[in-house]
């Protein structure tokens, strides 16, 4: 495994959806489990572990990893000896891809997107 793919490899683990317990009651906020009954000490509900909610990564978060995998593969093709950021892909793009996921901040301007 090469550095570029660690990283991708990586931001798919972040990109992925979180498994969160389904088997409380709804109105279970804060599901707290007593190890002695296997049950959630608030609502009373037995833990079921095939019971899964699977819950999406926020924009935000969804927008910096995308961000990150684009500088990466911009910046993969140059290679890990090339002192340069290879083709058409600059270190000012590797700025506006910084900036991407803060679109729609007042002060963000459209000219910055790539
Ligand atoms: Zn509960």
């Amino acid at each position: 495994m090469d550095l570029v793919e660690f990283l991708n490899v990586r931001y798919d683990e972040e990109a992925a959806p979180v498994a969160t317990p389904a088997w409380h009651e709804p109105w279970c906020q804060d599901p707290w489990v007593d190890p002695a009954r296997g049950a959630c000490f608030y609502c009373g509900e037995q833990e079921d572990p095939t019971k899964v909610d699977y819950v999406q990564q926020s924009p935000k978060t969804l927008a910096d990893i995308d961000s990150k995998r684009r500088i990466v593969g911009g910046i993969a093709p140059a290679g890990p000896h090339d002192a340069h950021i290879a083709g058409t892909f600059t270190a000012w793009d590797v700025l506006k891809l910084l900036a991407l996921p803060y679109v729609g901040h007042p002060d963000y301007d459209e000219a910055w997107r790539p």
